[in-house]
């Protein structure tokens, strides 16, 4: 293993290894600054994951929410891209190690920046993970399309009732918004096209279910606007189990905490997200979900040049007791308020702690169907779904995404279609 020369001499370099809501905006940020910056990540690209539910149900093409880093950051000059997986912090060398497809190299930093993100948590089924279809990537979202129009295909040859339910049948397991924007797009899907792509089947017996553990889904809203959701998520042909735990899954039968079973050979979890840091850190900074503890200025406890922002960093605050909420505004703001600081020291004046201001949630359900909670207003409705339309749209990196998105999802509210139903990944889960 070598120490990678490329090193400008003459600036001082920060490395930021993560390519999400944090990472990219910090580069930005950073690009006309005086540093060198090197930005790290095992993808090519940054992924718009609010959205990814829409590739899994052949809504969006997977390069519409997505947008190569190199592209973003071509025309500045002090600027580095390095694929890979960095797999190691040496705090004492002030390297990292990066793992590519070939070789594993190690890099130097002045100040080094963990902007990781989080993957899916299976919590007690962490031994069964291959049964279930998780969202975190876009090589998910693909795999789960796939995988769902494959059952789909099967079940059209499938001479067994009871097969063929299992096949039909989806379990989302998780309330938030993720498992909500699936349930409703399934929903769709549901109501809208697999009838007409699929006149052999009796479509009226496919049965999606959504189980939530807690008393209500998207408990991060207003209670008002959590119900308006389970509303729209009925009407619309979703099956909502509350206070229902998942107990234990066989590749035939989801099992229930009220020992109810439910068919099913497609199960889909979202329900919880789980931090992992690379190796190197003191194991006291790190919480059991993987959280890095940072102080007020996202410093990680106990270094002088380590960083951590975005969904892997906690920051209790009174605001945030348990630490600030996993999404994109809290990250992008972590990144903008680094740059903040870095600005202050240059200048040597103190630094400010990390505050955050609450922009509000949003979560959609199905065309005209929506809700959001922002500080002063709450909605539901049509508003809502344009205003969870507008914000996504303007959120999305790149001119030609914008277009792509807002074409597609004009042909899809015209049509009531959805025209990606291509099974490109034939993906099958891990055998019971
Ligand atoms: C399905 C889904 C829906 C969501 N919906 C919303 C929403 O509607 N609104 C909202 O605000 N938030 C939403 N979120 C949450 C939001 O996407 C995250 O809060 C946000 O992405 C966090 O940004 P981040 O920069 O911390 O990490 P991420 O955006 O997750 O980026 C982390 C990056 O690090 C890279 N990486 C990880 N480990 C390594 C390593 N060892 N070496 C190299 N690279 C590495 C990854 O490839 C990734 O590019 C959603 C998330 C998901 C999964």
């Amino acid at each position: 293993m070598s120490v990678h020369t490329h090193k400008d001499p003459n600036k001082k370099r920060i490395i930021i290894i993560g390519a999400g809501f944090a990472g990219i905006h910090l580069a930005k940020s950073l690009s006309k600054s005086e540093f060198e910056i090197v930005l790290i990540d095992r993808n090519n690209y940054h992924c718009f994951q609010p959205l990814l539910y829409q590739v899994a149900t052949a809504g969006l093409e997977t390069g519409t929410i997505s947008y190569p880093i190199r592209r973003l950051l071509q025309r500045y000059k002090n600027f580095r891209f390095y694929w890979g997986d960095v797999t190691k912090v040496n705090t004492e060398t002030k390297t990292v190690r990066l793992q590519t497809s070939v070789a594993e190299e190690l890099l130097e930093y002045d100040m080094l920046v963990i902007a990781t993100g989080t993957s899916t948590n299976f919590f007690q089924f962490e031994a069964k993970k291959g049964m279930f279809m998780s969202l975190k990537s876009i090589p998910e979202a693909l795999n789960l399309r796939s995988y769902i129009l494959q059952n789909m295909e099967l079940a059209v040859m499938e001479e067994s009732e009871e097969k063929r339910a299992e096949l039909l049948n989806i379990a989302i397991v998780g309330g938030g918004p993720t498992g909500v924007e699936l349930a409703g797009a399934l929903a769709e899907m549901k109501n809208h096209i697999l009838p007409k792509d699929y006149p052999e089947l009796n479509i009226e017996r496919m049965q999606i279910s959504l189980f939530q553990r807690g008393e209500r889904i998207l408990d991060m809203l207003h209670p008002t606007l959590s119900q308006k959701a389970l509303e729209y998520l009925r009407k619309m042909g979703v099956n909502v189990y509350l206070k229902t735990a998942v107990t234990d899954y066989d590749g035939d039968d989801l099992t229930l905490n009220n020992t109810e079973k439910f068919p099913t050979d497609t199960v889909i979890w979202a329900a919880g997200v789980k931090a992992y840091p690379p190796m190197g850190l003191e194991k006291a900074t790190i919480l059991p979900n993987g959280r890095i503890q940072v102080d007020e200025n996202l410093k990680i406890l106990g270094y002088d040049d380590i960083y951590a922002m975005g969904d892997i960093a906690y920051l209790p605050c009174t605001a945030y007791p348990n630490g600030h909420p996993q999404v994109a505004p809290v990250a992008i703001d972590m990144a903008a308020h680094f740059v903040k600081n870095l600005k202050l020291i240059a200048r040597k004046l103190p630094t400010k702690g990390f505050v955050y201001k609450n922009k509000g949630s949003m979560a959609v359900v199905g065309r005209n169907r929506a809700v959001v909670d922002l500080p002063n207003y709450k909605t539901g409705g049509t508003i809502a779904w344009f205003i969870w339309m507008f914000v996504h749209l303007m959120s999305l990196v790149g001119f030609r995404n914008k277009i792509a998105a807002i074409f597609t999802w004009a042909y899809s509210y015209f049509t009531y279609d959805k025209a990606l139903r291509l099974i490109i990944r034939p993906y099958r889960r891990e055998e019971k």
